[in-house]
């Protein structure tokens, strides 16, 4: 048997939300879903929140903005890299 614990059930929540689980981790978590209410909760926002964006349209962001956030990726970059 699996045994999913409420860490691996979130280190397998993106896998869940691709589709891209094998039949044994699904059952695994639908056992733990059974008594976790923590991690019922835990799934039940993420599944709102990528419904949330998904459902969102994406709205153009301006030559300004564009400009601040490459500068400040830019920066950040070169501070993770020193
Ligand atoms: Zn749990």
């Amino acid at each position: 048997m699996i045994v999913v614990t409420c860490r691996k059930l979130t280190e397998l929540a993106t896998k869940r939300q691709e589709g891209d689980l094998p039949l044994l981790d699904r059952a695994g978590i639908r056992i733990h879903l059974a008594w976790c209410t923590r991690c019922r909760n835990y799934l039940a926002q993420l599944d709102l929140t990528v419904a949330t964006v998904a459902a969102t349209p994406a709205e153009p962001v301006s030559e300004d903005v564009h400009a601040q956030l490459m500068a400040q990726f830019r920066r950040r970059r070169t501070q993770q890299t020193e």
